[in-house]
């Protein structure tokens, strides 16, 4: 069975048809990279994933169960969409870190208030999220005292300490400096080898060619091809 099921999907925004008749298969344990130019939708089905984004027609099923819809067309309730949304976790392309915190409070505060851990259960499980990505001996500094691609390894933290079932990285690269890349790949290429699931959208074809099992290429609303990144990169 698929991570995710993603059936026939359409999405407009006012009279502009922004997703048409999307069918994705979200193998579970893989990397699956969305690639594409920009505004072909890639942002926009991925956040349809965790209902972010209202979808209007088709479904989109996380282990098997509806997302966003009870059954079609009637909207799961806000706890129930929230109690679904803890078990995805989600790295955007801006940290989004609290500046007044440390990166380990960053990390702890969602399993103190989501998970309703005590301070030093979160703070223990923080620092191992944190050892993980490689910020070990960064647990103290405050964001501002962090570069952009230590803050993006907070974020990430942040997600994997809440032990999610599915991680969706949205241009998790795109707002930093070049230097500072390879260091967040790595992070997610190390996630992807102890076979967390992933659906990654990005413009670094390095990883899509390197990192990902399957490749999903879109164009103006349309999912024109999924292929290995073999089929993908090195079609004649
Ligand atoms: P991508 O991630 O591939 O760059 P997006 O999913 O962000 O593309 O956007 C797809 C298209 O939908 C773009 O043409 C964009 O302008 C449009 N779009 C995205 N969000 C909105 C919105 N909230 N309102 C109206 N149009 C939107
Ligand atoms: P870019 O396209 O930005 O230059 P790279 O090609 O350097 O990106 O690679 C991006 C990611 O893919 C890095 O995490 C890197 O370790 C990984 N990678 C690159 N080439 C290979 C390869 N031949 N085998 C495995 N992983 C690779």
């Amino acid at each position: 069975a698929s991570a995710v099921d993603i059936r026939k999907v359409n999405k407009y925004y006012g009279p502009f048809h922004a997703l048409k008749d999307v069918d994705l298969a979200i193998p579970p344990g893989k990397v699956t990279c969305l690639i594409g130019p920009s505004g072909s939708g890639k942002s926009t089905l991925l956040r349809c994933i965790n209902f972010l984004e209202e979808y209007d027609s088709g479904e989109i099923r996380i282990d098997g169960q509806l997302i966003g819809y009870e059954v079609p067309g009637r909207k799961m309730s806000g706890r129930k969409l929230r109690q679904m949304r803890r078990s995805i976790g989600m790295v955007f392309q801006q940290f989004n870190l609290w500046p007044h915190m440390t990166a380990k409070e960053n990390v702890a505060e969602g399993l103190i208030r989501v998970r309703g851990l005590s301070k030093s259960e979160a703070e223990t499980r923080a620092a191992e999220a944190l050892t993980k990505v490689g910020l070990a001996d960064k647990m103290g500094n405050h964001p501002a005292r962090l570069s952009g691609g230590q803050q993006q390894r907070v974020a990430i933290a942040r997600a994997i300490a809440m032990e999610p079932r599915l991680m969706l990285f949205d241009e998790p690269t795109s707002a930093l400096d070049p230097e500072l890349v390879g260091e967040v790949l790595n992070v997610m290429k190390a996630l992807a080898s102890e076979g967390m699931t992933m659906v990654v959208v990005t413009h670094e074809m390095g990883f899509a060619a390197h990192v990902a099992d399957q490749v999903a290429f879109m164009e103006k609303g349309e999912l024109v091809a999924v292929d290995s990144p073999q089929g993908i990169f090195h079609a004649p």
